[in-house]
């Protein structure tokens, strides 16, 4: 028996719920015990006396009279059941569950949750906690769940796998590590995050879990880090700079100052066989991809291979349209391969890349398969790559010899975070956007001022402009999402269909579907077009003015700044407009933000600071890794406290070769493999 068994040795759990599972990132039972809740339910019992009304408490008492179902139209029903509490008689009726009728057994005990009615006196419950009162915990774990799976059902699981594999929960931190913090062993925080008999013992196990995940986050970073060291050099690649200036020569515009001084940097590291690892950090707008073709190029031109890779397959196709055109009088082969590419095609494909023939590849996640491989990588390039993680880095990497790796991020990061997140690579910052762009207006309306917002649309669209109208993506609820998005395409289709082109791209569509889509926006055949998030990242249509967004207090700021950076391409002026009507102080703070400010710089640190309000979402845009339970505003000193600690570690030890090391370097290489096989 093992952490590392999958989830199918545990009782009820078949195919479909290891698929359920699976969408939460849960394969083996080590990862049910380490799937932590994000906040607790205090079912402590509370004195009727003090409860206030509405309140959800805890009730523990005699069931004085068996319960009665009473039914009342043809599917509703409750029952009612009546417990002595202390010196009186609380009546608890719980609504359509007639199955529960049978749990009440006269004179015994049992503990409710529910919420109170102080008038009445009565309870609506919630939640049969036990039974036996004995073993009512008095804490209960919330669990981030989808639809695919219910709370009910984690609970079990995680006490079934509590059930067989407690004992064989090792420690990762080094004992060391845990004397010095004072942390928990694993074996304790599992316990204490799932269990927990009071607030204070959760807490207690959370401090621990926060550091320890991370302290495996920061290790893996030295890990990468010494890899890129140990091996004493990289390639040295001997590009041709004469062909680079004629490439450059052929651009239809002049590149900024900030462009030529990061493209003389990443040059610079690629010519010496000092190993490259770079950040290209630039606000949206500011050039990126440019840079990565020229670079690419150089690459090419001392014969080696080149990779880019993306996020979504939109930005893949769109970054090898253009990349075809710029090349198209160059003697360079480019290839594009995903998750859509066909198998016939992929053969070719791959062929092509282990033979040599290919010299620029783009993909996606499909890059970084086993079976792809590579004649000559010298250079690997990650697009946006805040959506990949570290080890994804890492393999692609591995595919070559020991290629120059260059990560871009649109996301400005502080200063401080950066060096924690990426403290493994050097940085070159395109601080200047092309010039001659035009300001982006920004403006706020709540839903009843929509007409506005279509006056400025209807304009715009006489003036042969484009438009993109978003909606937010809420994994929780595909349903809802659509029918959102189903909605507003209506609206617009009802008042623009007659003159213009209106389309609706979702993420349930077919790969084909959503390709053909945006093609035909990107060549103004379509005029609106209503999206769900797909195109957040990295999409380029110069003709697009205005960005509406809908319910845009539902996205964090910086997916806020990303989506309105799809505007402002071209020569004409361009409009974001925010429609919402915020439900708290910090959704209100975030339409301030985007309308007072344009600057990525600005918005990343407001963001930071607006952080940990909880509601949140689009973590992934964020620009910082994302953390299970840790925080790494909220729990900075202790992200600190393990970064250096794990530099410490490698210091020390630079293979982690000493036995106690053993479970470390073993998560370590587990790590790496899980991510080898995604896609
Ligand atoms: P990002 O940095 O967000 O990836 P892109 O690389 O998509 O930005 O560039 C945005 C747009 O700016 C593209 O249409 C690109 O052709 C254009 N562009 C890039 N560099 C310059 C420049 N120096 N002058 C004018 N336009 C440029
Ligand atoms: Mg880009």
């Amino acid at each position: 028996m093992a952490l590392t068994d999958s989830v199918t040795v545990l009782p009820g759990v078949g195919p479909k719920r290891q698929e359920a599972l699976a969408s939460l990132g849960i394969e083996t039972v080590g990862d049910v015990l380490f799937y932590f809740p994000f906040r607790y339910d205090d079912l402590q019992v509370k004195d009727l006396a003090e409860a206030a009304d509405q309140e959800k408490l805890t009730i523990k008492g005699v069931v004085v009279a068996p319960a009665v179902v009473a039914r009342f139209g043809a599917h509703r029903n409750r029952v009612n059941v009546r417990l002595q509490v202390d010196h009186s008689v609380v009546m608890v009726t719980f609504f359509n569950q007639p199955w529960l009728k049978d749990k009440f057994e006269q004179g015994s005990e049992a503990a409710i949750y529910g919420k109170w009615d102080a008038k009445r006196h009565t309870m609506t419950g919630m939640k049969v906690l036990a039974t036996q009162t004995q073993d009512a915990p008095s804490l209960a774990g919330i669990y981030p769940v989808n639809k695919n799976i219910r709370q009910s059902t984690l609970v079990q699981l995680v006490k079934d796998a509590w059930a067989r594999d407690a004992a064989n929960i090792q420690d990762v931190v080094p004992s060391a590590v845990r004397a010095k913090f004072k942390l928990m062993s694993d074996r304790e925080i599992v316990h204490g995050m799932h269990f927990p008999d009071t607030p204070l013992e959760a807490k207690a196990a959370r401090r621990s879990a926060v550091f320890r995940e991370f302290f495996l986050f920061e290790t893996q970073i030295q890990a990468l880090r010494e890899d890129n060291q140990g091996e004493a050099n990289g390639l040295a690649i001997p590009y041709d700079n004469q062909a680079l200036r004629a490439l450059i020569q052929t651009l239809p515009f002049e590149l900024t100052n900030a462009q030529k001084r990061v493209v003389n940097e990443i040059c610079a590291d690629m010519r010496s066989p000092h190993h490259m690892n770079r950040l290209l950090q630039g606000d949206v707008g500011s050039g990126k991809t440019i840079v990565a073709a020229i670079v690419m190029y150089a690459a090419v031109t001392a014969r080696y291979q080149a990779a880019l890779m993306v996020p979504t397959e939109v930005l893949a196709e769109q970054h090898y349209a253009k990349l075809t055109k710029l090349f198209a009088d160059f003697p360079v082969k480019i290839s594009l391969l995903t998750g859509a590419t066909t198998a016939a095609a992929r053969k070719h494909i791959k062929a092509d890349l282990a033979s040599g023939a290919t010299d620029i590849v783009i993909g996606t996640h499909a890059l970084i398969q086993k079976d792809v491989d590579f004649a000559n990588l010298g250079l690997v390039i990650i697009d946006e790559q805040h959506r990949f993680g570290v080890n994804q880095r890492k393999i692609l990497q591995e595919k070559g010899l020991k290629p120059d790796l260059l990560a871009m991020t649109a996301t400005p990061i502080p200063r401080t975070l950066a060096i924690t997140a990426y403290g493994e690579m050097d940085v070159s910052t395109i601080d200047e956007l092309p010039a001659g762009r035009q300001p982006i207006t920004t403006s706020w309306v709540r839903k009843n001022q929509l007409r506005e917002a279509l006056a400025t649309i209807s304009t715009e669209l006489a003036a042969g402009h484009q438009v993109f109208a978003i909606t937010p993506l809420i994994a929780e609820s595909e349903k809802v999402d659509l029918q959102n998005a189903e909605q507003l395409y209506e609206d617009l289709n009802k008042a623009f269909g007659d003159k213009y082109q209106v389309a609706l791209l979702h993420g349930q569509m077919k790969n084909d579907e959503k390709d053909d889509i945006m093609r035909r926006f990107s060549q103004n055949e379509i005029q609106v077009l209503v999206s769900t998030t797909v195109v957040e990242v990295g999409v380029d249509v110069p003709n697009a003015t205005v960005m509406m967004i809908f319910d845009a207090d539902r996205f964090g700021l910086a997916q806020l700044h990303q989506l309105r950076g799809r505007v402002g391409r071209g020569r004409s002026a361009a409009y974001c407009i925010l429609v919402a009507d915020p439900k708290n102080d910090a959704g209100v703070e975030r339409m301030k933000v985007m309308t007072e400010t344009t600057d990525g710089f600005k918005i990343a640190e407001k963001d930071l600071e607006l952080r940990g309000s909880g509601d949140i979402f689009g973590e992934a845009q964020s620009g910082l890794p994302e953390f299970k339970i840790a925080d790494p505003v909220a729990d900075y000193a202790t992200l600190n406290a393990a970064q250096q600690t794990a530099v410490g570690l490698f210091k020390a030890d630079p293979t982690l070769s000493a036995p106690e090391f053993a479970p470390l370097r073993a998560y370590l290489a587990r790590r790496q493999q899980a991510v080898g096989s995604l896609d």
